[in-house]
């Protein structure tokens, strides 16, 4: 076997052949580059097709006045809006809660509606659900099993126009429950009034969304789904209709919350919004110690692990007390309560100089400097970054709660796990707390799209992360793309767009969070640069704040603000699960010269592709490097450039800081089969 030449470098020798003594010089070097590319050329053959990723009918289709072909919200964009006014009552001995609540749904749409959708979440937690009859025998995190809880319910009545309220005519179908209308409720901006009475058991653990913890000093109760909610109509599907199941999160409109809890005297409660009766439900000395906190960046103690358990660290000594939230703009509200909260909170600092409090409640055996003694100051840190990278924190009050539930979020509330601590808890708190950009600011349909809201979260997370008190929690974990890369696309593994209730539960850590999270990182560090990058995102964010974006919307106004065309990295990421495999392929000196460069071939072996970074590194130690757009990859998944080295090559690497998931990086490196150094010659 000789030497293996392109064609292009065959041209340079013919031309160049008058210089046969340099060539005979540097006959060695030939020598040994020509063993090492024969060892390439047997790699196998490649899987890679440019017409597949480079397709122009990717995303292609027409955009409308609804949405338009920038991403961003059309010119006749609508959304309907659903207001809630809500009244409950915990009752301990019976484990249960009930009241009613008072929707004001309005019709914003382009079409008269002759039914509406309702969602009764609660529903899911019963073996004769959808959801217990698809919790697989172990159970699992968002397993629903051996629990007889659902909504009973007791008066659906309606008032539309200046007609009299009347009982509502409606059928419950698992979940979710219709109202067929007496008079349809018109298009363009025509609203009717809800009223449901209802009651529910509360259930111990409801797919790690709710629950309760038994603690020291009495139960801690974390309640969300636990109010029957309008179901989401819009432009794309019309009515949302998906079961909940328990993976599958939510899908909301945005409206204005007040509501109220009335729970035993002794509890203290923590909820999504403005507490707008402080004077009735706390002490003097806890509203002196509130006031002190607005304006303070070290944590203050509200109610301390010493007055937990002193019953004049209450407004009065029996009976019930009513504690009355306010959550506007919101698309959902949550709440806990216990008379086992230690209570702690401080000032945020955010960009407008919006007064906002950041606070923890938790009970007094996990409290401590390790675990939520600090959960307000991570509250703050991640809070005051996030409000800074994208929009502002738009809630006046933050509460982090401990309790059963693993990590959940809601508006302006989030539950962590009570035993968490350090970085775990920061973790956790951060995560959670990140969700108030996705999906509570951009309400994207988490029950279809959970990358949108899970891995746009985990990605600002890790900025988040890496920014808290100079990097305390910064491990790094996702930074080595290359060698996570066989798990990113081991067999078996969910493409990004599935819908999270279709995702193989083992699957929804990697195909869910991760993996988008890592695509975006991609797109930040390597595709577009972080400022490009970072715009577009932001605008993304704006555009959609308090919207409903799908996944076109979303690639579309990354495409648009980042002035990149994506479709490559969209289909081979998000739509299918491409490998990505660069490999140097082949070196040749021009003329068989080392001063005059080196023709250097690479290659893409498998079906995704990347921009490429190729490091040529020289005898003397001299390291250069060669930046290609993924434009290279558009005709074939062979590129060869020439390089403007003067000596002899050590080394060819492409993709040297492994910052993509290249699956095989044993053939990222060129080396001549033995390195010579030209005084030895
Ligand atoms: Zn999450």
């Amino acid at each position: 076997m000789f030497v293996f030449l392109l064609f292009t470098t065959f041209l340079h020798y013919l031309r160049f052949s008058a210089n046969f003594t340099k060539m005979f010089r540097h006959l060695c070097f030939l020598f040994l580059v020509s063993l090492a590319s024969t060892v390439q050329a047997q790699n196998p053959t490649t899987k890679y097709d440019p017409h597949v990723l480079f397709n122009p009918l990717f995303n292609y289709q027409p955009a409308n006045e609804f949405r338009s072909g920038s991403g961003a919200p059309g010119p006749r964009y609508w959304q309907n809006r659903a207001d809630y006014k809500i009244a409950v009552t915990l009752d301990e001995a019976a484990n249960s809660i009930t009241g009613e609540v008072e929707i004001t749904y309005t019709n914003n749409s382009p079409e008269t509606l002759p039914f509406v959708w309702l969602q009764l979440d609660q529903n899911a937690f019963n073996d004769n659900s959808r959801s217990g009859k698809t919790t697989p025998l172990s159970g699992g995190r968002y397993g629903n099993s051996g629990f007889e809880g659902g909504y009973t319910i007791s008066a659906v009545t309606i008032q539309q126009g200046k007609a009299k309220t009347v009982p509502a005519e409606f059928i419950i179908d698992d979940t979710r429950m219709q109202i067929r209308l007496a008079e349809p409720l018109k298009a363009g901006g025509e609203n009717l009034k809800i009223k449901v009475a209802y009651t529910f058991k509360i259930p111990s653990y409801a797919s790690d969304r709710m629950g309760k913890l038994e603690t020291r000093n009495g139960i801690v109760y974390e309640i969300a789904q636990w109010y029957p909610r309008m179901c989401v109509f819009d432009d794309i599907e019309g009515w949302n209709v998906l079961p909940y199941l328990g993976a599958g999160e939510f899908y909301l409109d945005y409206g204005d919350y007040e509501y109220s809890v009335t729970v035993p005297w002794n509890h203290i409660v923590a909820g999504s919004g403005e507490l707008m009766n402080p004077s009735e439900v706390l002490t003097s000395d806890q509203l002196k110690r509130l006031e002190e906190a607005r304006k303070s960046d070290k944590t203050v103690m509200i109610r301390s692990e010493k007055e937990v358990k002193d019953k004049s660290s209450r407004p009065k000594q029996d009976g019930m007390l009513t504690w009355k939230f306010r959550c506007q703009n919101a698309r959902d509200v949550a709440w806990a309560t216990s008379p086992a909260f230690v209570w702690d909170a401080a000032k945020m600092n955010l960009p407008s100089g919006k007064p906002t409090l950041a606070q923890s409640v938790y009970p007094a055996e996990n409290g401590g400097n390790d675990s939520w003694g600090r959960s307000t100051e991570y509250v703050k840190g991640c809070l005051e970054f996030y409000s800074k990278y994208l929009l502002e924190f738009p809630y006046p009050v933050a509460t982090n709660v401990a309790g059963i539930v693993g990590g959940m979020e809601y508006p302006g509330i989030v539950f962590c796990a009570h035993n968490d601590k350090k970085d775990a808890l920061w973790g956790v708190t951060d995560h959670e707390f990140g969700h108030t950009w996705f999906p509570m600011i951009v309400g994207n349909n988490e029950r279809k799209f959970a990358w949108m809201d899970e891995g746009f979260n985990t990605f600002i997370n890790m900025l988040s992360t890496e920014n808290f008190n100079d990097g305390e929690y910064n491990r790094d974990r996702l930074d080595d793309i290359q060698n996570i890369a066989p798990t990113l696309f081991r067999e078996g593994a969910d493409p990004i767009l599935t819908i999270p209730d279709v995702i193989k539960v083992t699957n929804l850590g990697w195909d869910a969070y991760y993996k988008p999270a890592i695509g975006l990182k991609l797109l930040r560090e390597v595709v577009v640069g972080r400022d490009r990058f970072d715009y577009a995102f932001k605008q993304y964010a704006k555009r959609w704040a308090y919207k409903h974006p799908t996944p076109y919307d979303f690639f579309r106004s990354m495409e648009d603000g980042s002035g990149e065309d994506l479709g490559w990295f969209w289909k081979g990421w998000f739509y299918e699960n491409y490998k990505l495999d660069q490999s140097v392929k082949e070196v040749q000196y021009v003329e068989q010269n080392p001063t005059k460069g080196a023709i250097i071939t690479i290659e893409n072996l498998d079906q995704w592709a990347m921009p490429a970074v190729v490091e040529l590194e020289e005898a003397g130690g001299k390291k250069t490097r060669v930046q290609l757009p993924v434009e290279v990859w558009q005709r074939s998944g062979t590129w060869t450039f020439k390089s403007t080295t003067k000596t002899p090559l050590k080394s060819v690497t492409i993709d040297p800081d492994s910052q993509t998931p290249d699956i095989n990086p044993r053939n990222n490196t060129w080396r001549p089969a033995r390195f010579i150094s030209p005084d030895e010659n």
